[in-house]
């Protein structure tokens, strides 16, 4: 036998078990997008390498070390996107939506980070992300939250996440913390890691962010963010805190949220979970008002978040959902070749005639046994019987295949055509 090719590790399949999760989640995200009235933008999964290094940030654990970087038969450096923001912005500067426009997106697909695979962070993975275009108030980042706690609770998660808020306020306000934070670590300089001395002067916010246990009591005892901002920062922080309050929507304000990338500023969000062990974050967000300039586009004010599916998904009962996704209604049986040949025709004619049936025909042939071996497997509700007897009085024979059908009705009937199409279409409603 010749050698198998193995998937590319971290980067996994979604098997047909698996679907069913994935199909519901995109269900719902893209009503819920309906529900807020929001657009969907589907950009390229390769950009040239500089659109992510010069938003995302050279000194970031995504650019430092994550990118799928390489050369094409070019010489052009390209990257498989590690996220969706900096592409989104790429395409809306590119198209002109952003100018003198307000704009509602929202996007889905895989991204790409080379990560040390492990529960929760994989190479492959998938988010689905929401970018605002144009508004610059409170309003729009409390809707952003208000947005995600809907989808808490349309999927059944409110009790399994929490929300954290920040500010990171204006850059003017944060250039002036940065210089007190940089003292201050500078006077610990001998409790930081390596990769902190390293960012000590190229972006020492980052450091709070540090999950390094040794250095938790040094980033507690840090100045915080939170004590210096600004007024317009301090009012926009106080304001989204009400918009959260009027729609009762719980949250606790964590000075140390800073994000991993460099583009935020104001408010930062992230919902988190204590189901997940280490990878803990759900949907992450915030404020980033000077990315479309930086990008080459006009002054645009911007706020966004991204979603983590596969987190997501493992935080989902998933014992329905199989069924609602995977299972056919109908079984169509075939006996002999004239009712083969008659049976094809018939299974489409049942399926213009009710567009949301989910029919699965056993095609091959077969003994009776053999199909009713497929039509149980298949977890079907019924199954229909086309053989010489019903052609020649044109009926099919309908076998109800799950026990509780109740003592009044019976296990198997002969049905017209129409009476088999108001069947079905009771059945998927
Ligand atoms: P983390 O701190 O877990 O590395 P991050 O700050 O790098 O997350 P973001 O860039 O903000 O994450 O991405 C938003 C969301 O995407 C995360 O909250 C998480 O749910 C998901 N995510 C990020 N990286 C991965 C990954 N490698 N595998 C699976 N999901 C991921
Ligand atoms: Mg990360």
């Amino acid at each position: 036998m010749a050698d198998k090719i193995q998937s590319i590790r971290g980067m996994n399949d979604i098997l047909p078990a698996d679907s069913p999760a994935w199909q519901f989640i995109e269900e719902k995200l893209r009503q819920l997008m309906q529900s807020y009235d929001y657009d969907e933008i589907r950009f390229p999964i390769v950009e040239k390498t500089a659109l992510f290094k010069r938003s995302i940030g050279e000194v970031t654990d995504i650019v430092e070390k994550e990118m799928y970087t390489f050369e094409d038969r070019n010489g052009d450096s390209l990257t498989l996107r590690p996220e969706g923001t900096a592409a989104c912005v790429r395409a809306g500067i590119q198209s002109g939506i952003l100018v003198n426009q307000q704009q509602r997106l929202w996007y889905m697909g895989p991204m790409f980070r080379h990560e040390r695979p492990q529960k929760g962070r994989y190479r492959q993975f998938h988010q689905m992300g929401v970018e605002v275009y144009g508004l610059d108030g409170p309003d729009i980042d409390a809707e952003l939250i208000c947005m995600t706690a809907r989808l808490w609770k349309i999927l059944g998660l409110s009790d399994s996440v929490t929300l954290q808020i920040n500010s990171l306020g204006t850059p003017a306000s944060r250039e002036a913390y940065r210089s007190l934070l940089t003292d201050y670590l500078e006077t610990n300089k001998s409790l930081l890691d390596e990769d902190s001395l390293r960012r000590l002067q190229s972006n020492p916010l980052r450091i709070l962010d540090s999950k390094n246990p040794a250095m938790q009591e040094m980033i507690e005892q840090a100045p915080r963010l939170m004590d210096h901002l600004d007024d317009e920062s301090n009012v926009h922080f106080t304001r989204l805190c009400a918009y959260l309050d009027s729609v009762g929507i719980a949250y606790e304000v964590n000075t140390r949220l800073v994000r991993g990338l460099d583009y935020y500023s104001k408010t930062v969000f992230e919902w988190v979970t204590d189901k997940l062990g280490a990878q803990g974050t759900v949907c992450a967000g915030g404020r980033y008002d000077g990315l479309v300039k930086q990008l080459g586009g006009r002054d645009t004010k911007a706020v966004g978040f991204a979603l983590g599916l596969e987190r997501l998904i493992s935080l989902l009962e998933q014992d329905d959902l199989e069924k609602h996704y995977n299972y056919p209604h109908a079984v169509m049986l075939m006996m002999g070749e004239r009712a083969q040949n008659a049976g094809f025709s018939l299974t489409e004619e049942l399926r213009n005639a009710v567009p949301d049936v989910r029919i699965l025909s056993v095609c091959g042939g077969g003994s009776f046994k053999s199909q009713m071996k497929r039509a149980d497997k298949s977890q079907a509700e019924i199954a229909l019987i086309l053989g010489d007897d019903e052609l020649d009085n044109n009926t099919v024979t309908v076998k109800y295949l799950r026990a509780e059908q109740g003592a009044d009705k019976p296990q198997q009937e002969q049905l017209s055509q129409q009476q088999l199409i108001a069947l079905l279409t009771e059945k998927t409603q």
